[in-house]
């Protein structure tokens, strides 16, 4: 199973101690920003301990793929009441490439955006144009995540993530990140997960798909809400999230835990456990 999770980033070790984390955890894969997820602040690369990290996957042998990245949730591309916001998607993608690029990560996942005062098309053909001035480097791939719909998020609906990688002009370097709490809470039924995978396959293909996140739902299924639950602790269910950890057809597919820390304390050690094993530890 490959499964990792959420990891911090800081000093003084940054990247080295991320995977230090990861690892503690009996993680084989993760995900991090690479600073402070609401502002775009940054590092410079040369502080990173870039090397360090990458012979620390290696060791372990985890493939640097599996290193995935987290874009800042505050770029959004989807806004076209304020074009400086939009542009300024366009200019902290293209610096987070950048620093991909220097990682040697491959994965970046990313939030559609939210309309804001617009419709939902205006805020999907917006996201196609902003993105369409990115030049994505490399063999880089932009996981655009599925979302719960919340506000005037875009992208809670499978078409919605299609049309858009349908209009881009880099269509090969985009792909989609399977969050199954937004997904709960944007109303697919994961009780019958092959069924959604299944429509996941007609409407975009499962060929797009590189990343999941693996997070129960503190809300009912169509909630348009967007909080995560502990593996079990929600409405999804520890057998429902266990039996898509397992799933053959996500095999090759990480699967991130995003759940909430309890009493301070990260929970990811105890979690990858329980759906490594199958046997669930309530909280
Ligand atoms: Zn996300
Ligand atoms: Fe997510
Ligand atoms: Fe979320």
């Amino acid at each position: 199973m490959i499964i990792g999770c959420h990891v911090q980033m800081k000093a003084p070790k940054f990247l080295e101690g991320s995977v230090e984390e990861a690892l503690s955890y009996k993680a084989n894969a993760l995900m991090l920003y690479t600073g402070a997820p609401q502002n775009t602040k940054r590092r410079d690369i040369s502080e990173l301990h870039i090397a360090q990290a990458r012979e620390l996957m290696k060791k372990n042998d985890i493939p640097m793929e599996r290193m995935i990245i987290h874009a800042p949730y505050v770029i959004n591309p989807a806004n076209s009441v304020k074009p400086e916001v939009a542009e300024l998607a366009v200019s902290m993608l293209s610096g987070e490439l950048k620093r991909m690029e220097a990682i040697g990560a491959r994965y970046l996942v990313l939030h559609p955006g939210s309309y804001t005062t617009t419709d939902l098309d205006t805020g999907i053909n917006t996201i196609i144009t902003r993105l369409n001035e990115v030049v994505v480097p490399g063999n880089i791939v932009i996981c655009l995540e599925t979302m719960a719909g919340k506000g005037s998020e875009c992208g809670y609906r499978f078409e919605h993530l299609a049309h858009i990688l349908e209009n881009l002009n880099q269509q090969e370097r985009y792909g989609v990140c399977f969050d199954t709490c937004h997904v709960n809470d944007a109303g697919y039924d994961l009780r019958c997960f092959d069924d959604v995978l299944n429509e996941f396959d007609r409407v975009i293909g499962l060929r797009h798909l590189h990343v999941v996140h693996l997070n129960d739902s503190k809300n009912a299924l169509g909630a348009r809400k967007d909080r995560h639950a502990n593996i079990g602790e929600g409405t999804i269910g520890f057998d429902v999230l266990r039996a898509i950890a397992m799933d053959e057809r996500l095999a090759d597919v990480p699967k991130i835990l995003e759940t909430p820390y309890i009493d301070g304390q990260a929970p990811y050690g105890r979690e990858i456990e329980m759906l490594r094993s199958g046997r669930y530890d309530p909280v």
